[in-house]
């Protein structure tokens, strides 16, 4: 397995004066009435969207948006429209699409239609990434966060075409590399939901971070394998008590835990949450805990958020935010639901590296390569 090999950028490739090149980019942005709300990812696309326009590349930018198929990348177009001269086209192949690519000038950029319209991408079928391949000379997959996906316009195109990574992948993948080698004292936290999904980088990064902070609804499912009443509280499809989770002396857990009952809302101990009580956040010991072991940690990461944040359970998510981004140590977070929180905060300057990939970033932490990496590498 692939380990902190150093990728083919997109700064190396030569000639790229009127060459056409299909940037694969991260458009997967949240759209409301037919508007973008938020623009972070579009933002981390420009430095290789504009690397491309200044080397007189004819960019031919795909990606995907949302779960529905039906959905449309035209709100991404509205948001470049407004930053340079880009082209659209509402198609993803055929002859719509080559006949705009034929009248791009050196330096521009075309936006094609989104690639979940065409069923062939999430299916990864070959003779799509062939006609998408076929559409240029050179591939450049700049969308860490869908890395982990085996989709047509991820895996499938560097079989056909030389292909190279952007300059947000590049980053992702080295910032994101530094944490799999923390240094010590290092504290590791992880929220969010679905244990099943997180238990392999739990157990291995317990063997490598010197402490392990398990929060959000996570910790439920640690609490309940103790044997612990944890009343209406989410919990995951697995019992940690079949796992050598439990045993890790280094893995810490909420020691107050915000519950809402049918009686109202209060703090209280973990092991005294009542039968009609949910778990919906940690408490404020918890927050102080986590800024104390913060405050001497030299390394910190963090993926998911601390309690049901977007239902209005978002104290501790936010003082976990707050207590990390103060503290002195080399900072790196990522997880749709984190970086939301620390948007809201807007202290996103506070932090050495935000990862813009949620499972990527966990898959990628996991085991240290992604679907798309390996498809480069292989087709080398
Ligand atoms: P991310 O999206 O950051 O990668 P996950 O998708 O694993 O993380 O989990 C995020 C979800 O977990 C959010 O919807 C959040 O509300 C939920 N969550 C976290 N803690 C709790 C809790 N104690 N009770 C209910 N939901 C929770
Ligand atoms: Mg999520």
């Amino acid at each position: 397995m692939l380990k902190n090999k150093k990728l083919p950028s997109v700064e190396e490739i030569k000639d790229l004066k009127g060459k056409v090149v299909l940037l694969r980019a991260s458009l997967n942005v949240p759209v409301e009435n037919g508007k973008v709300v938020n623009q972070f990812r579009i933002m981390h696309a420009m430095p290789t969207i504009n690397f491309l326009r200044q080397a007189g590349a004819k960019t031919v930018m795909i990606g995907h948006i949302g779960r529905d198929p039906e959905e449309t990348l035209k709100p991404v177009y509205d948001v470049l429209s407004t930053l340079f001269e880009a082209k659209w086209c509402d198609k993803t192949v055929g002859e719509k699409v080559t006949s705009a690519i034929s009248e791009l000038a050196e330096g521009e950029l075309l936006l094609l239609e989104n690639l979940r319209q065409d069923s062939r991408e999430k299916s990864n079928d070959e003779t799509f990434a062939k006609e998408l391949a076929d559409l240029a000379e050179i591939y450049v997959n700049d969308a860490f966060d869908a890395a982990h996906r085996e989709q047509a316009s991820l895996v499938g195109i560097p079989k056909f075409i030389p292909s190279y990574f952007g300059l947000n992948f590049l980053n992702e993948y080295s910032e994101l590399s530094k944490a799999m080698t923390p240094q010590e004292p290092s504290l590791f936290i992880i929220g969010g939901a679905k244990f099943e999904t997180k238990l392999p980088l739990i157990e291995k990064y317990a063997r490598t971070y010197s402490k392990v902070m398990i929060g959000g609804a996570l910790a439920n499912d640690m609490f309940k394998a103790k044997g612990h009443e944890i009343g209406q509280s989410l919990v995951s499809d697995i019992d940690l008590r079949e796992t050598e989770v439990l045993s890790h002396s280094n893995i810490l857990l909420p020691v107050d835990v915000t519950v809402k009952g049918d009686d109202g809302v209060r703090v209280t101990e973990p092991d005294t949450v009542m039968s009609h009580e949910a778990i919906l956040d940690i408490g404020p010991r918890t927050v102080a805990l986590i800024k104390e072991e913060a405050s001497k940690a030299k390394s910190i990461l963090w993926n998911g958020p601390m309690g049901n944040y977007e239902n209005g359970y978002n104290t501790g998510t936010e003082g976990v935010a707050v207590a990390i981004s103060e503290a002195d140590s080399h900072t790196i977070i990522g997880g749709g639901d984190t970086v939301a929180a620390i948007e809201t905060l807007a202290i996103e300057d506070k932090f050495d590296f935000i990862s813009i990939a949620g499972g990527a970033m966990l898959i990628y932490l996991e085991s240290g390569t992604l679907p798309a990496i390996e498809a480069v590498v292989e087709a080398e």
